[in-house]
C-alpha cells in the first residue's frame, strides 16, 4: 500500500499531493502550537499559529496541479522562518523552533525540482535555502542580544524543543522515503521505456519474431560457439499469390501462424528471424539430423494447418533451405548455402526441406 501511495505520488499528478501533504503536516504542527500557546497564554504566538493554521488549511483545500504552486511555496518557507523568528523572539532559541528552518531546505528543493511549474528550481530553492540560512542566524542573534518576553520552567522549554526534535525527524524521514519512492518510479518509467524501444528496435511489429539486425549478434555467439547447430532459411510457397487471392491482411494472418508454428516448435532451442517479406531464418541447436527432423516437424505442421481469414479458409506449404555449423565459418557463407538449398528446393517442387546441394 505504501509503494502505491509512493507511486502514485511520485506520477505527473503527484505534485499536488506533495504539496498537500505539508500543508497537512504544517497545519497539524501550528493547530498543536495554537492550542499549546493559548493555553500558556502567548498571546502573540497563539494568533500566528491560529492565522498559520488557516494558511495551511486553505493549502490544503485549494492546491491544484501546477497552479500559483510558486507562490504557496514561497508563503510556506516565509511562514516557517517567520515562526522561528517570532518564536525565538518571545520564548528563546532553545525551544529549537528554527529545526524546521533546517528541515525545509532539502524539502524545497525536493518539490521545487518535481514542480513543473517552477523553471529554475535549483536557483530559486538555493535563494529560498539562503533567506532561510539568514533567518536561523537571526534566530539565534535575537536570542543573543535580548531576554525573552515569556519564560517557562526549565522542563517546559525542553519539553517542546524534543517534539520539534521529534516534528523535525518526521518531516526529513517523510521526504526522504518520497524522495527514494520517486527516484524508483522514475527507474521503472525508463526501464519500460527501453523495453519498449527494444522492442521496436530488435523485433518484428507484424509477426513479433526478432528482425534481422537482431539476428546477427545472436549468430555471432552462435559462431563462437562449440555446440552443433544449423542454419534454415525457410520461405512462403506461393506466398503472392495467397495476397493476389485472399488480399494483403490474409496474407498477414499466413505470416503470422507461420511464425507462431516456428517459434513454437524451436522454444529454447534456438532463435527465429523474419529475415524479410516472407522469409524466416532459423538459428536451431543441434546436429544436422536432429534439426533436419525438427524442420520436417514444422513443415508437416503448416501443411496441416487451415488459416482462417474472415471468410476465407487458406492452406499453405513452406520450402526449407538447412544447412550446419560445418559448411562454412561465417554467417554469410552459411546463410548464402541456405539459401543456395532453398532455392533448389523452390525449384523442385517446392513445399520440402532441402538438406544438401
Ligand atoms: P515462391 O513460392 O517462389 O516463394 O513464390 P512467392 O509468391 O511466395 O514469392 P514472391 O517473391 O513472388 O512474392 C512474395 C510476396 O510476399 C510479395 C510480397 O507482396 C509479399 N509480402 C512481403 N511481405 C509481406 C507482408 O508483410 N505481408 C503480406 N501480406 N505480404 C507480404
Ligand atoms: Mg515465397
Ligand atoms: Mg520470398
Amino acid at each position: 500500500m505504501l509503494k502505491d501511495f509512493l507511486y502514485r505520488m511520485s506520477s505527473e499528478e503527484g505534485n499536488a499531493i506533495r504539496y498537500r501533504i505539508i500543508y497537512s503536516f504544517c497545519f497539524v504542527v501550528h493547530s498543536f502550537y495554537a492550542i499549546l500557546f493559548t493555553l500558556t497564554g502567548v498571546t502573540e504566538l497563539m494568533i500566528f499559529n491560529i492565522i498559520s493554521s488557516v494558511l495551511y488549511f486553505a493549502g490544503m483545500v485549494f492546491v491544484r496541479n501546477n497552479r500559483f504552486t510558486l507562490i504557496w511555496v514561497v508563503l510556506v518557507i516565509l511562514e516557517i522562518i517567520s515562526h522561528g523568528l517570532f518564536c525565538s523572539m518571545y520564548l528563546g532559541y532553545d525551544y529549537q523552533f528554527s529545526l524546521f528552518s533546517f528541515s525545509i531546505i532539502p524539502v524545497t528543493y525536493f518539490i521545487t525540482y518535481l514542480d513543473p511549474a517552477i523553471s529554475h528550481p535549483i536557483i530559486f530553492s538555493s535563494v529560498l535555502s539562503l533567506i532561510t540560512g539568514f533567518s536561523i542566524a537571526e534566530s539565534m542573534n535575537v536570542d543573543f542580544i535580548r531576554e525573552p518576553v515569556y519564560r517557562f520552567p526549565r522542563q517546559f522549554t525542553e519539553s517542546v524543543a524534543m517534539l520539534n526534535m521529534v516534528f523535525c525527524i518526521l518531516i526529513l524521514i517523510s521526504f526522504s522515503i518520497m524522495f527514494i519512492g520517486k527516484i524508483n518510479y522514475d527507474l521503472k518509467t525508463l526501464k519500460e521505456q527501453n523495453d519498449t524501444l527494444d522492442r521496436l528496435a530488435n523485433y518484428d511489429q507484424l509477426t513479433g519474431l526478432r528482425n534481422r539486425n537482431h539476428i546477427r549478434e545472436i549468430f555471432e555467439q552462435y559462431i563462437k560457439s562449440t555446440e552443433p547447430y544449423c542454419v534454415i532459411l525457410g520461405d512462403i510457397d506461393d506466398f503472392k499469390q495467397v495476397n493476389d487471392t485472399y488480399g494483403h491482411s490474409a496474407g498477414d494472418e499466413v505470416l503470422r501462424t507461420v511464425s507462431d508454428i516456428i517459434s513454437g516448435n524451436v522454444g529454447d532451442s534456438g532463435e527465429v528471424c523474419r529475415w524479410g517479406g516472407e522469409e524466416i531464418l532459423i538459428l536451431l541447436k543441434g546436429t544436422n539430423d536432429a534439426c533436419t527432423a525438427l524442420t520436417e516437424r514444422i513443415l508437416s505442421q503448416i501443411r496441416g494447418t487451415v488459416v482462417e481469414s474472415g471468410d476465407s479458409r487458406i492452406k499453405i506449404t513452406m520450402t526449407f533451405g538447412l544447412c550446419d555449423y560445418g559448411d562454412a565459418m561465417n554467417i554469410e557463407k552459411l546463410i548464402s548455402i541456405a539459401d543456395e538449398r532453398l532455392y533448389i528446393g523452390k525449384n523442385s517442387g517446392k513445399n520440402k526441406v532441402i538438406t544438401e546441394n
